[in-house]
């Protein structure tokens, strides 16, 4: 089956009760049972939940994965990942991520024992370097927020599978439409489904999918004692948006190409992130391990004063100022003040994150409208 076909279908099945098409929202804490321990399978939906279920089903099949779980943010889900280890264990990850990840990593969890190690995932051998026996995951961003910078996931898989460490994949900024990192030897998949899988800005949940079953007994294990789970109306909203990530992924790609290429020829634009242009340094492995090149794109102006990028980024009108991304809708983002003000300055600036740097999130308006807008606001 071709992915537009299975966004539409996955984890649809009408509803038993009724025949509805649209799996209900199931609203419900707890489910009667006939006798003690006698039920249908649903007990309290913290661990059970019909809309969860047709939710986590379709995460499955868009991600080419045997399971998946669905959580109440995509950090919940990078946090049961991380309760998989143990004090001791070491987590090798990249050194251009999420801001958010980096703080759970460094303030949450650096103090329950877990040791992380960041460095430029671009260059696997930078990883192969750092691994010891206390190594037991990779945590893996391709592309990169906000950098766009590309890690080839078969070779670090290549690394992983005869150490047995685990290896994990922020696919996020690519969505499962661009990039299926389990068919490239991933173990594990992350989804902030915030972003492209909800596609309307609406919603905050996050995903995991993976093929082992042992695995993924453990990370339900973790999902139902931690607790972390989404409400059975969010599920709705991201199963909806899912229907249409097909056309959503190709309108959101066109637009970043052709803004992304407006920028380079602007005179006032001195760099341009976008892994879509055939001298970035990813663009060899972004274009084996990916369909197409996204919508995100960083940028950075000749007058790279912080207050010339304050003004930019303050006089657009369909570019809302705004932290997130993957809506149907354009934002611009300032990361240094931004997503990114959880890392250290000086481990901004060390990796490349410099205070002037721009992030779009490219929507899927008319090319020429969005286009019209940044050339009023950049002047
Ligand atoms: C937003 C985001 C996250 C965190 O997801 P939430 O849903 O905001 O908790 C993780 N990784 C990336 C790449 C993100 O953009």
């Amino acid at each position: 089956m071709k992915a537009a076909t299975k966004y539409i279908h996955a984890g649809m099945t009408p509803d038993p009760s009724t025949g509805a098409i649209m799996i209900p929202i199931y609203q419900t804490s707890t489910y009667v049972q006939e006798a003690p321990a006698v039920n249908k399978g649903y007990e309290y939906a913290r661990s059970q939940n019909p809309t969860r279920k047709a939710l986590e089903d379709a995460y499955a099949v868009i991600e080419n994965a045997q399971y998946a779980l669905a959580f109440g943010s995509g950090v919940a889900a990078t946090d049961a990942v991380i309760k998989l280890l143990s004090p001791g264990d070491e987590v090798i990850c990249g050194n251009d991520m999420y801001g958010g990840s980096y703080r759970l990593f460094t303030k949450v969890f650096e103090k329950f024992g877990i040791k992380f190690i960041y460095v430029d995932t671009t260059n696997v051998n930078n990883i192969s370097n750092a691994v010891s026996d206390k190594t037991r995951l990779f945590w893996i961003e391709t592309p990169t927020n906000p950098l766009m910078n590309i890690t080839d996931i078969a070779a670090v898989a290549a690394i992983a599978k005869p150490k047995n460490i685990l290896l994990a994949v922020d696919n996020t900024f690519a969505s499962p439409a661009l990039q299926n990192p389990l068919d490239l030897g991933a173990d594990i998949v992350m989804h902030s489904a915030t972003k492209y899988l909800g596609g309307h800005s609406d919603v905050i949940q996050g995903a995991l999918m993976m093929n082992d079953k042992d695995l993924q007994e453990k990370l339900y294990f973790i999902q139902k004692s931690c607790g972390a789970v989404p409400g059975p109306m969010d599920c709705f909203l991201v199963l909806r948006g899912i229907k249409t990530l097909g056309i959503r992924m190709k309108a959101h790609c066109e637009n970043g190409k052709t803004i992304a290429t407006w920028l380079r020829n602007h005179p006032k634009v001195s760099k341009v992130y976008w892994p879509g242009f055939e001298d970035h340094p990813g663009y060899a492995v972004a274009k084996a391990q990916m369909k197409d090149f996204g919508g995100m794109i960083s940028f950075e102006l000749k007058n790279d004063s912080v207050d010339e990028a304050k003004r930019v980024l303050s006089s657009t009108h369909l570019f809302s100022l705004a932290e997130s991304l993957g809506g149907v809708e354009s934002l611009i983002n300032h990361p240094a003040s931004m997503t990114h003000a959880s890392i250290p300055r000086e481990e901004r600036i060390k990796n490349g994150l410099s205070d002037s740097l721009i992030r779009l999130s490219v929507g899927i308006e008319d090319a020429g409208d969005l286009v019209e807008d940044l050339q009023k606001a950049i002047g």
